[in-house]
């Protein structure tokens, strides 16, 4: 057995507007907010898990941590002792932390960014409870077995040592794009890692104020990306990323800005990980920027 992550599982944002986010979740994202245990908390759902990001009130309008998963008990014990040897402090949740969590067990860590990690296993599942999604769907939210999405975070590090950290964690990947940008002498380079069948997990691109990027959702139908888009255009978002395919994970999917002022991600399509590095300088087609929506997204403001 080796210890490794297998999935997004969920994540904590911090959202300064919650009445905001929650219209915005359910009829723009078509997922299904529950309530939180008090006012300044909502939990989203997208499959049969108890949530898949938990929105509390906080003004930082950005992430607050990530729950990477790993399979179980012995897996769980494995991570904490490997990250321990390799230098990386770790602190074991208490079982109400885990309980709060609606995990069975949980530990704490940081990466080179300074972001926090929440390692667990054992995430409470609902099949009592089938997903309900906030607004009509051709489809569902591809999440079996890829996780419910990837992420993508802006970096404080740099790639050689988030590589070696999350390499520690059983993730896999490298530089997978460089891009030419009009008036930067160097081309901007991204990193993207995998862990199971979604060609990547997390991704690190350049420098921002914000911790995260995009948050992106893969749909099991290709409709429910031309009806996401069509319900956006009407709701008078700002779209950042026209729809197009991406080169590395073939998704095709469009960018659009959120109540906290980063994307969502909504595409179809996605292949697995090839295994062997390669990298784009540009995507397949489509996924023209809108400059004037984009500001502070992908280079320094
Ligand atoms: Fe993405």
């Amino acid at each position: 057995m080796a210890a490794e992550v297998t999935e997004l599982g969920y994540v904590t944002l911090g959202v300064s507007d919650i009445k905001a986010w929650e219209r915005f979740a359910s009829r723009i994202l078509a997922v299904e907010v529950r309530p939180g245990e008090d006012e300044k908390t909502r939990y989203l759902r997208m499959d049969y898990w108890h949530h898949r990001i938990k929105l509390v009130e906080d003004p930082a309008d950005d992430l607050l941590a990530m729950g990477l998963r790993v399979a179980g008990v012995l897996e769980f014990r494995e991570m904490a002792s490997r990250l321990e040897a390799a230098g990386v402090p770790v602190r074991i949740g208490s079982k109400s932390e885990a309980a709060a969590r609606h995990l069975l067990e949980v530990m704490f860590v940081t990466d080179p960014n300074g972001f926090d990690i929440e390692i667990f296993h054992g995430p409470l599942v609902q099949y009592d409870r089938p997903f309900y999604p906030g607004r009509g769907m051709h489809g569902g939210f591809r999440t079996a077995g890829g996780g419910f999405g990837h992420m993508m975070l802006n970096r404080r590090a740099d790639f050689e040592e988030l590589h070696a950290f999350y390499t520690l964690l059983g993730m896999r990947g490298g530089v997978e794009y460089k891009i030419a940008i009009p008036g930067l002498e160097e081309p901007v380079e991204l990193m993207f890692l995998h862990c199971n069948t979604r060609q990547h997990t997390l991704a690190f691109g350049g420098e921002a104020e914000k911790r995260i990027n995009h948050l992106m959702f893969e749909m099991q139908r290709l409709e429910d990306v031309g009806l996401t888009y069509d319900i956006v255009r009407e709701a008078g978002l700002p779209i950042i990323i026209e729809p197009g395919s991406h080169a590395n994970d073939h998704n095709y999917s469009f960018y659009f800005k959120n109540p906290s002022g980063f994307m969502n991600e909504i595409g179809w399509g996605g292949r697995e990980p090839t295994g062997q590095s390669e990298y784009y300088q540009r995507d397949s087609y489509g996924h023209m920027p809108i400059f004037e929506n984009m500001k502070g997204f992908m280079v320094p403001a």
